[in-house]
This record gives structure tokens, sequence and C-alpha cells, in this order.
């Protein structure tokens, strides 16, 4: 939706890694031990792969997910200083626990156009085909308690301290995540005009 509204990209390394994994290349098969489990995949991987990205697209962005640790944070600050583009924006999306577990048990995705889907809000159930492409849809291997907890864990050991890196910077936009869709992202149009 953003980017059709804003015409610009909004690649997620997290989507980029489940392709490769999908594609059995050496990258996605190496990641996939660690997201597997709801551990973050190592900076190296992750740097290598945003840098290949901006490599390859010289338009606006918007990542999804990414950076995730400090580390990341910096080597996306060294890649776009040599672009001469600095960060211009970083959302926080703020949500409590009970409704991040409740949205990730309700949450599919299509096996062929990776169309994310709630179950309850986009589709009746597990069974119904994909709504955009016709396509099954299936949850992700990340997608379970045991991995969610440990996703828990990683971003507050290693991703939170990111809060207060681009807060510093006056760049951190707060958005309230509780809501549905469409009223988060009427909040995150807003902040990304202002
Ligand atoms: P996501 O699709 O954003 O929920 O990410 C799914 C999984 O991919 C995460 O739990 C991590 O294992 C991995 N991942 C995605 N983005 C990053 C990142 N920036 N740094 C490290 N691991 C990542």
């Amino acid at each position: 939706m953003i980017r059709a509204k804003y015409h610009i990209e909004t690649p997620s390394v997290g989507a980029i890694l489940r392709e490769q994994a999908a594609a059995k290349t050496e990258i996605g098969l190496a990641a996939e031990k660690y997201t597997r489990e709801g551990r973050l995949v190592p900076d190296e991987i992750i740097v290598a792969l945003a840098e290949s990205w901006l490599t390859a697209h010289d338009s606006a962005f918007l990542f999804d997910g990414f950076p995730r640790t400090i580390g990341q944070g910096e080597a996306l600050d060294n890649m776009l200083n040599k672009r001469n583009t600095p960060l211009e924006i970083a959302i926080s999306l703020d949500i409590d626990l009970a409704t991040i577990q409740d949205r990730v048990s309700r949450r599919m995705v299509c096996s062929k156009c990776g169309f994310i889907v709630s179950i309850g809000l986009h589709v009746e159930s597990v069974d119904t085909p994909c709504p955009r492409c016709g396509a099954v849809l299936h949850r992700r291997k990340d997608d379970s308690l045991d991995a969610l907890q440990q996703r828990m864990i990683e971003y507050r050991e290693k991703s939170e301290p990111l809060i207060s890196f681009y807060a510093q910077r006056g760049i951190l936009r707060h958005i309230p995540a509780q809501d549905r869709p469409d009223a988060v992202f009427a909040e995150v149009c807003t902040a990304l005009e202002n």
C-alpha cells in the first residue's frame, strides 16, 4: 500500500530471506537456521543483503524490518552517506505482546505471491485460497509460539536500543499499531508526509 501510494520501494529483509530459503541459495539456507528459531540473522549476512539491494536501486525506499541491531544501523548510515542520501525517518510500530501473539496466530502467507493475510480479517480459515491470486496459503515457519518468544528476546536485547539511536537524531516517529490495518496505515502516511 505504501509502495503504491508514494511510488517508493518497501523492501522487507525477512521476505528476501524467505525467498532465498525457498530458492535454496547459500544465503537462504544459512539464514534459515536462525529465522526458524526466531533468532536474528548475523549482521554480516543482513548488511550484505541490504547493501546489494541499495546498489541495485537508487529510488526512495522504506525498509521493513531493517535495521534490527545498532551494528546494522551504523552500517546503513555508512551506505547512505556514500549515496549522499541520509536517513530521513525511522518508524517504531508500538504494540503490546497480547496483540502480537494474536496477529501471529492468525497470520497466513500466500505460497505464490507472498500476500499476507489475517484469518478472520481477510480470509475465513486456513483453507481459504489467497484472495489475490488463488494459490494456497501457508503459515510462516517462525510463526510458532516458541519462535515468537525468542523473537521478543532478540527484540529487547538487540533491536530496542535503536529507539534511542534514532530518537537522539530527531528522526524517530512512534506509531500506535494496535488498531486495524487501515488506521495504522493512515498514521504511517501522516508520519511520512510530515
Ligand atoms: P520478518 O519477516 O521481518 O518478521 O523477519 C523474519 C525473520 O528474518 C526474523 O525473525 C529474523 O530471523 C530474520 N530477519 C529479518 N530482518 C532481519 C534483520 N534486519 N536482522 C537480522 N535478522 C533479520
